[in-house]
């Protein structure tokens, strides 16, 4: 038998899933409707399927008419309200053109300075690529078997040149979580000269009681970096708007390294997003609920996943990986892209109960070779 069919078994299961998932169909949305039709079902990214709400597409429609001037004042009202928000002070917050920007900047001055980066892998890829496109040395962890960041092997492999320590919670593109007081007992135990930047761009998306942001770390410990991003739960990927949140001296050589201020409709954007809560609980909401609808079709498929607690789910393919990707390609459903650490394994995001439909139909009409 083809190993990269899918057994009648499976089918069957899959069948299940697909009834299952259409008993649970989505509620109404307040959000942007499922116009799913036959464009291409991005499900590779990462991204929040619902955009961002009406009342940001107007502030972007409004700050067209600033387009002529330099956002100079508009980042600092930017910057004032991220910290608001996050309840921490206005100099401890670093607008950056997204978190990729601040990721990069420092896989480069670690490069630069001639400072170990250490990463989980695998994890996502901003900051190691750039430490070795820069000339830096990067040292890779695996994950533990149950595919979360090993903090022991971590803490085994520092180095007296260990300069920063890349923290991705939840994981990309495992989903996976460490806990708080694991993650503040490991800062706490690394020497002082190592710095540890813990990535929470899927922060929003934890249900899990035991893991919360370690912003409070960044301000009282002058090693510690949080980086966010508006990429995914406020639904601005393409707006390019991240941040960091650190003791200002950190910051100060974070922003002699940027490559430019904001385009003033990403600011208005991410400024209007942050006045709409109320969307953002929604758009929170449908998309937890498809992820356990997710999960629901992956068990009734047979289909292995990781627990995860970002916006995508980590399923295991096996051995037919590449024929169901290039299956659901087919059809027009692009799913994460291969990671080399973890063959078998496929990273899809949270889209629509409309896209997700489409996923399920897809992988049910799977060919039997
Ligand atoms: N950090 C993680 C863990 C991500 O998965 C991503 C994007 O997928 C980023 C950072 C980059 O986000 P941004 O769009 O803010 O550059």
């Amino acid at each position: 038998m083809n190993p990269n069919s899918l057994s009648r078994r499976e089918l069957i299961g899959a069948g299940a899933g697909l009834l299952l998932a259409n008993r649970a169909t989505a509620q109404r949305a307040t959000v942007a409707p499922d116009t799913t039709g036959t464009a291409p079902i991005l499900l590779g990214a990462n991204e929040n399927p619902y955009g961002p709400s009406s009342k940001v597409r107007h502030a972007i429609a409004a700050a067209m008419e600033r387009c002529n001037r330099y956002p100079m004042r508009e980042l600092a009202e930017l910057t004032s309200a991220i910290a608001a928000a996050e309840s921490v002070p206005d100099d401890h917050v670093l607008v950056g053109l997204g978190s990729m920007e601040l990721l990069k900047i420092c896989g480069a001055v670690c490069a630069l300075e001639k400072q170990t980066v250490m990463a989980a892998s695998p994890t996502y890829e901003d900051l190691p690529r750039a430490t070795r496109r820069f000339g830096g040395n990067l040292v890779e962890v695996p994950l533990d078997p149950e595919q979360r960041h090993d903090l022991d092997a971590m803490r085994n492999a520092l180095t007296q040149d260990t300069g920063l320590v890349y923290v991705c919670n939840p994981n990309n593109p495992t989903g996976t979580v460490v806990g708080r007081p694991a993650l503040a007992a490991f800062i706490k135990s690394l020497p002082a000269a190592v710095t540890t930047l813990v990535d929470e761009a899927y922060m929003d998306f934890v249900t899990d009681g035991a893991t919360s942001s370690v912003k409070d770390l960044a301000i009282s410990d002058a090693n510690v970096i949080v980086l966010k991003t508006f990429s995914k739960l406020h639904g601005l990927a393409g707006q390019r708007i991240g941040y960091a949140i650190a003791r200002p001296a950190r910051l100060a050589s974070l922003r002699s390294a940027r490559v430019s201020l904001l385009p003033q409709l990403s600011i208005a954007a991410a400024k209007a997003s942050l006045e709409d809560q109320s969307y953002l609980d929604t758009c929170r909401s449908r998309i937890l609920a498809e992820r356990r609808r997710l999960e629901r079709y992956c068990d009734q498929a047979g289909l292995p996943y990781t627990v995860s607690h970002g916006n995508f789910l980590f399923v295991q393919f096996g051995a037919r990986e590449t024929a169901l990707r290039q299956h659901l390609k087919r059809q027009g459903i692009m799913v994460g892209r291969p990671f080399a650490a973890l063959p078998g394994w496929c990273r899809i995001s949270i889209g629509t109960a409309a896209q997700m439909d489409r996923l399920y139909s897809a992988l049910n009409r799977v060919p039997v070779a």
